[in-house]
């Protein structure tokens, strides 16, 4: 399950449908001051996008630089699972921390398991004492 206001939850699988064959992606951003949150979502440039994700550096580039400017913190990293369950994968625990160290700390990880064009679950996923997990509440 997942903690995130409805409206945001429902943008985020907009855009996981939206890429639907392929395995959507993206990131949910919070601003320091207001705590407002914004949904970025990126291209998937992943070589085999129906069963993997990868950020278009250059997009991922261009978010970082409007986060710093915008006094903005990405909070969470979303993607979806086409036709297949919510569960944060072993390729998607050593994408994001391929030495066993996460490469964005403090960021949630989001699944959405998509059947036949609508996401049906999703799951979300936290860096925990070594281990990513399911993050209750
Ligand atoms: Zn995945």
């Amino acid at each position: 399950m997942s903690a995130w206001p409805k409206p945001v939850l429902a943008e985020v699988s907009r855009h996981l449908e939206a890429a639907y064959p392929f395995e959507g992606c993206g990131v949910i951003l919070r601003e320091e001051g207001t705590g407002a949150l914004r949904i970025r979502p990126l291209r998937n440039a992943a070589g085999n996008p129906r069963q993997a994700y990868a950020f278009a550096p250059e997009e991922w580039l261009s978010v970082c630089m409007e986060a710093d400017a915008r006094a903005e913190r990405v909070v969470c990293v979303f993607h979806s699972h086409v036709d297949a369950p919510a569960t944060f994968s072993r390729e998607d625990a050593l994408r994001a921390a391929p030495e066993g160290y996460p490469l964005l700390p403090k960021v949630s990880y989001l699944v959405g398991s998509i059947h036949c064009g609508s996401v049906h679950y999703v799951s979300e996923y936290e860096w925990c004492a070594g281990n990513f997990v399911s993050r209750t509440g």
